[in-house]
């Protein structure tokens, strides 16, 4: 790969986030017979525009290959289905929706937040370009066209759907390569005097939580207000409303507007910018403590891991979540300082975690291998998964998160 350019300005990456090494790709699960095959390692360095300031990991891999074969189905997860309950109910309302309107969801996933679009009467169309998800999608009533947004399919949909008076783009535009020509493809999709919103991870709360697991390979982009701003004027769109939402460790959603027919910002967009700039976002310099941080939650586990093995002691994993694989391979853990993993997920129990090749088993296993501390790699969930575990307490366990620092519950 020749030297990056930035996503957004164009401008040469010669300034460093973070350096998180090599690591396979996050959701590559191994089987037992892959354990004795090379594996393939690409880098997890994630470079800051002097420029523009747009944090970012060059496309290490192609995006081709992620989504087309994404087996993630959305309608898996409760809670996401009731977020997306809640989102459509509260757009339908704020933008005063109706039998007459049109939305379109991209990256609409199996239909899970469209599906109650079409429940109201209103016309909806997804966009998604794994095909196997969007034949769920279509199965439960939700029409969906297979193919990547960008400029130009974005043009095509609208000219031969309509243009739609909302888009939404929820947990895909930190996870698209060309942002820029995905933000276009928004423009293109959307009415006039139409809104477009979208979720993204706060890199406001990534850098105050030492939120390192959130970064791998698909998520190309690290977004702030100020710089998810930048990307959608390249677009001619136009930030009015944000929202912070607790989803991921800490989301931003945003209300945007075409410039030409754009409502003044509200107060909410002035309070998040004012929050970044304090935080010292507007500037190069002000990015500069993460890497800092990151090596210290890595030095405090390595040594709580070391120490527990001098001592005899065993510890094992809580599920086995694709950030996790970020935290263990950058800090280097295999199967003689971390035993196993167990995970609720069916299709991950026998299988080996990626690049560490810590075994997965069913949480049952717990219970049988009674180990001396149990490591909650979602940390995120840690009140939930404490009350879960709240019987490893019964032989003397004891349970560990490692960030945002490492903490023994
Ligand atoms: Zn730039």
């Amino acid at each position: 790969m020749s030297a990056p350019h930035c996503r957004l300005c164009s401008a040469p990456l010669v300034d460093t986030f973070v350096d998180l090494g090599m690591s396979p790709p996050c959701e590559s699960y191994l089987t037992a017979d892959q354990l004795d095959t090379a594996e393939t390692f690409y880098p997890l360095h994630v470079r800051i525009c002097a420029r523009c300031l747009l944090v970012q990991l060059p496309a290490y891999i192609d995006a081709g290959d992620i989504f087309s074969h994404y087996a993630y189905f959305s309608s898996y997860s409760d809670s996401w289905v009731a977020h997306a309950k809640g989102f459509v109910e509260e757009a339908v309302g704020r933008l005063g929706l109706g039998p007459d309107s049109f939305i379109v969801e991209v990256a609409s996933n199996d239909g899970y937040l469209l599906e109650h679009v079409v429940h109201r009467g209103i016309r909806a169309l997804g966009i998604e370009p794994a095909a196997n998800v969007a034949e769920a999608a279509v199965a439960r009533g939700v029409p969906t066209e297979v193919v990547f947004l960008g400029e130009a399919t974005g043009a095509d949909v609208a000219a031969r759907h309509g243009a739609a008076d909302l888009v939404v783009a929820n947990n895909v535009f930190a996870h698209v390569p060309d942002i820029v020509d995905f933000a276009r493809g928004l423009r293109r999709l959307v009415a006039d005097g139409g809104t477009v919103t979208i979720e993204i991870p706060h890199l406001l709360r990534l850098i105050e939580g030492n939120e390192y697991d959130t970064i791998y390979h698909e998520h190309y982009s690290y977004l702030s207000l100020l710089t998810t701003q930048r990307v959608l004027a390249e677009a001619g769109l136009v930030v009015v409303d944000v929202e912070e939402l607790p989803t991921h460790g800490g989301s931003l959603r945003t209300w945007s507007m075409p410039a030409e027919s754009a409502t003044p910002p509200s107060a909410a967009v002035a309070a998040v910018l004012a929050d970044e700039r304090a935080a010292g976002l507007s500037t190069l310099e002000g990015h500069a403590g993460f890497a800092l941080a990151v090596a210290r939650v890595r030095n405090d586990l390595v040594e709580f891991l070391v120490e527990r093995s001098r001592r005899g002691e065993t510890v094992v994993a809580y599920g086995a979540p694709g950030k996790g694989n970020t935290l263990l391979n950058h800090c280097g853990v295999r199967s003689d300082l971390v035993a196993f993993s167990v995970d609720r997920n069916p299709f991950k129990q026998g299988r080996f975690l990626p690049g560490t090749h810590i075994p997965i088993h069913a949480p049952e296993a717990l219970a049988e291998a009674r180990p001396d501390y149990v490591l909650i790699m979602p940390w995120n969930l840690r009140e939930e998964i404490s009350d879960q575990l709240s019987y490893v307490r019964d032989w003397g366990g004891r349970l560990v998160v490692a960030l945002p620092r490492l903490e023994i519950l």
